[in-house]
């Protein structure tokens, strides 16, 4: 049986070409696993989907969360962006917006900046953070602390936190800058509630200060804020436990933030720590009994360690995207 066809291309046979192809689709292309993907110009590497995963992700580009209807070729920008590669998503992207039903109805209009109905809607992580204030605690900690100022990011619920004898003005400009700003990049909105334990004016004077878009959550409809609250409330349970334990409380904030943020929130189905580093974090479990895990990555020499990082990155656009989407479903 031959092994490759003989017929003749000009001077040389198919042979010798298949091979060269070969080689050149090997550098565009990468497989991980069962997993496939596209080297883009720079490097990342673009996961290649089937024809049912393109078509979920057109769907979701062009009227999911954000509701974009935008144009083909934004559409496929876009997903590129996600991290999502086929061979013929620029056809599909422009045959799927022609298709669409509100956009043939509405045409240009529907393609407008977000309405405020999709304010709630945070459209990546740390763009918009919840506030809230716990306390006054009793018993103080041993420190004399009774407060603690609570923040979350609406997109992956990560928390950042820390306790307080008062939570003044400056206190709060003192942690957006260091934990949130210096962190995070600026937000574009801070949402907190009328019952936040600080007064109006101080709040005001800290978001001139950021230029922060500043809402309070008690204008919106409770079920769009329901996420937050829900995240406020779990947050508020493990620090109530803690308080209860523990007469230095203080010191076991930053154990009762990493509970937090290595356990699966109902809202999107996955950790916070996960979504924000595109791997699960090493329990301190895993590092007493050394876990199959641990064990394997301390074996890894550093290149092998890189290239399995640069991985996980690359498909942390895929988690956010679940992430919305489940999102969207634990809303409705
Ligand atoms: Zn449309």
């Amino acid at each position: 049986m031959r092994a490759w066809p003989t017929r003749r291309i000009g001077k040389e046979r198919k042979s010798d070409i298949l091979p060269q192809m070969l080689r050149r689709l090997a550098s565009d292309y990468a497989l991980d696993g069962e997993i496939l993907y596209k080297r883009r110009k720079d490097q990342v590497l673009l996961r290649c989907v089937d024809a049912i995963e393109a078509k979920k992700i057109l769907e979701e580009v062009h009227e999911g969360v954000c509701e974009t209807h935008a144009n083909g070729f934004t559409m496929a920008r876009q997903i590129m962006r996600f991290g999502y590669y086929w061979s013929t998503m620029e056809g599909d992207c422009i045959n799927y917006a022609k298709r669409c039903h509100k956009c043939q109805i509405y045409g240009d209009k529907i393609n407008v900046p977000p309405s405020p109905l999709h304010v709630m809607t945070s459209p990546w992580p740390f763009s918009m953070w919840g506030m809230d204030v716990i306390g006054p605690i009793s018993p103080k900690a041993s420190n004399g602390h009774r407060f603690i100022f609570v923040v979350i990011d609406y997109f992956t619920k990560w928390v950042e936190a820390a306790s307080y004898a008062n939570v003044t003005k400056s206190t709060v400009s003192k942690f957006l800058k260091k934990e949130i700003i210096c962190r995070y990049g600026m937000p574009e909105r801070i949402i907190s509630d009328n019952a936040l334990n600080l007064n109006n004016n101080t709040i005001a004077d800290v978001y001139s200060q950021f230029k922060i878009r500043h809402h309070n959550s008690s204008l919106y409809r409770p079920k769009m804020n329901g996420a937050v609250e829900a995240a406020n409330k779990n947050m508020k349970k493990i620090v109530g436990k803690m308080t209860e334990t523990y007469k230095d409380w203080h010191e076991k904030l930053p154990f009762a933030l990493y509970a937090y943020r290595t356990s699966i929130r109902t809202s999107t189905r996955a950790t916070p720590f996960s979504l924000v580093y595109g791997m699960e974090a090493v329990l301190p479990i895993e590092v007493e009994i050394p876990s199959l895990r641990v064990l394997s990555e301390a074996k890894l020499d550093e290149a092998e360690w890189i290239q399995s990082r640069y991985d996980q990155l690359n498909l942390i656009e895929e988690k956010r995207l679940r992430a919305i989407r489940h999102g969207q479903m634990y809303q409705k």
